[in-house]
């Protein structure tokens, strides 16, 4: 049996471009006769808030979208990943890193920038230096970890059979000093953990699933289909974005739009307000800051 889900961070409202993303995930496991997770990703404390988590899910049911089994919170689940680290670092795989984003800044103005998805990668500064792990992030040698698992393979349904190529992101962060992990780590122990068939997600987290799925080989994962979709773009092109006026779902709630009748114009790709779906190479990948 499939299984999606649809996992905000809840550090705001949801907009129109979350509504798309959760009706597709829903539909392709409801299509398919499949199960439809939620899965809060709150280990941000810093960040989240209870009143957004409140909002997503008023938002969803108003939207007319009804999910699986209990909603998943990814804060429940800290000592996972605390577990998964201590195994890579068993591995010789990680390393402790104590630079500040001036330092990492200063040293790629030194040396030259390597683009990775994301901006600049990592310049290694760290990686043989002598670190003390109090208080220091815990990076991935992505070139030993690729080393160890030679090529890997995944699977996009949309975009078709990939070839993982995990070394363009440097070593990334995998636990972070502020956090119990990083995004990487967390997503992929628990779409693994909460049984994820299919991931479904926006095209801008498309290069993310390199190292997911290296993280997978890594830890002895299981290995999902992905499966992601355009977004929706402003007229101009730019992705959509609150700040830029599109209204938040809550307060289209609020002022007694009709949800399901939104969801089915999503569905049916009569978007409002002028906005267009991406084509799916037309947004450039690390849209996201990690
Ligand atoms: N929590 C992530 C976000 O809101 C989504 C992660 C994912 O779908 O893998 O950007």
């Amino acid at each position: 049996m499939i299984r999606t889900r649809f996992a905000p961070s809840p550090n705001g409202q949801l907009h129109l471009g979350h509504a798309y993303a959760a009706v597709i995930a829903h539909d392709l496991a409801r299509a398919r006769g499949g199960a439809f997770q939620l899965r809060i990703e709150d280990i941000d404390g810093a960040r989240s808030r209870e009143d957004f988590v409140d909002d997503i899910l008023a938002d969803l049911t108003w939207l007319g979208l009804s999910w699986d089994g209990p909603v998943i919170r990814q804060s429940a689940h800290l000592t996972r990943f605390a577990e998964a680290g201590e195994r890579l670092k068993a591995m010789g795989l990680l390393y402790p890193c104590a630079c500040t984003r001036a330092e990492i800044a200063a040293a790629i103005a030194e040396h030259g920038a390597v683009l990775g998805p994301d901006g600049p990668i990592y310049p290694g500064t760290c990686r043989h230096r002598e670190v003390s792990p109090e208080g220091a992030a815990w990076r991935l040698d992505i070139a030993r970890a690729v080393a160890l698992t030679g090529q890997l393979e995944w699977t996009d349904e949309v975009a078709g059979p990939q070839i993982a190529t995990p070394q363009m992101f440097g070593d990334v962060v995998l636990l972070r000093k502020d956090l119990p992990a990083s995004y990487h780590l967390a997503a992929t122990l628990d779409d693994a953990a909460d049984g994820i068939t299919l991931v479904t997600r926006g095209m801008d987290l498309f290069a993310a699933s390199h190292i997911h799925r290296l993280l997978q080989a890594l830890l002895d994962l299981p290995v999902p289909v992905w499966h992601h979709h355009p977004l929706l773009v402003e007229p101009d092109g730019r992705k959509l974005a609150k700040r830029r006026g599109s209204p938040a779902l809550a307060d289209r709630r609020a002022a007694g739009e009709d949800g399901p009748a939104l969801a089915e114009m999503l569905r049916a790709g009569r978007l409002p307000e002028g906005l267009a779906v991406s084509d799916y190479s037309g947004v450039p990948v690390g849209a996201r800051n990690r």
